[in-house]
């Protein structure tokens, strides 16, 4: 079968609760990482969230970062993951192997960005939505503040440490649009500030209504979609529910 984004030529090893894709001159120890890393990962998202997919996790580690912007037909760069399209017929995280980025053969990094992509497919899949690379997010149920803030915190949960580049204080911008507008444009150089904000945001929304009811939520989240967006001032939380 074929799966997009993914070298027809990759071989596959079948693990609990996803596949793993790699290419046949793989290193062992690279493998051995995203598999220890992904276990991980779904480990304490069950755990916490007490959900299980029925969408079929698929993981590709490409073997280089040629390799990633030749599938993908986008340039990215090497340290990059993301999760490139979820639909009921299944669903995709990319990453790159050390040899794309030599930050890629850090463990709990690994381990992070996957809590965080695994966080994103379990958000699609819960409230409904589709997403495939390319599509302007144009069935995505959920703001992309929302999901955004959500795969951060929870990725914050499991590791129990802040993301580095959200360690330092920055100022919130207090738009939501633009946090949305500037989470999907990959060039700004506010797009730290935005990511920020979001993750800020769920969090205190989480601390007022807890973790199983934000993510019970979900569905209900499209209709703040529709809402004309307010100025929010510390972050009054009712304004969003
Ligand atoms: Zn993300």
């Amino acid at each position: 079968m074929l799966i997009p984004f993914v070298p027809k030529e990759y071989f596959c090893i079948k693990c609990n609760d996803f596949r793993l894709w790699h290419a046949q001159n793989e290193t062992k120890p690279h493998i051995d990482l995203i598999i220890d890393a992904a276990s991980f990962a779904f480990d304490q998202l069950f755990n916490k969230l007490k959900f299980k997919n029925i969408r079929r996790i698929e993981i590709c580690l490409y073997h280089s970062n040629e390799q990633a912007v030749s599938c993908l037909d986008r340039s990215i760069p090497g340290n990059m993951a993301m999760a490139p399209y979820s639909t009921n017929k299944g669903s995709l995280i990319i990453l790159q192997n050390p040899i794309a980025d030599p930050i890629n053969g850090d463990l709990q990094r690994m381990r992070r960005m996957l809590v965080h992509e695994i966080c994103h497919l379990f958000v699609r899949e819960k409230s409904g939505s589709t997403a495939f690379l390319g599509d302007g997010l144009k069935d995505m149920k959920v703001r992309p503040w929302v999901d955004e803030g959500f795969a951060e915190y929870l990725s914050w949960l499991c590791i129990g440490k802040r993301n580095p580049i959200l360690q330092k204080s920055f100022r919130y911008i207090d738009n939501l649009d633009e946090v949305d507008r500037l989470l999907n444009d990959f060039s700004s150089d506010r797009r730290t500030l935005a990511f920020y904000t979001s993750s800020f945001l769920v969090q205190s929304l989480i601390e007022e209504f807890g973790l199983n009811n934000f993510f019970e939520s979900m569905t209900k989240l499209y209709e703040i979609r529709h809402l004309p967006t307010k100025r929010f001032n510390g972050f009054a939380t009712s304004q969003f529910f």
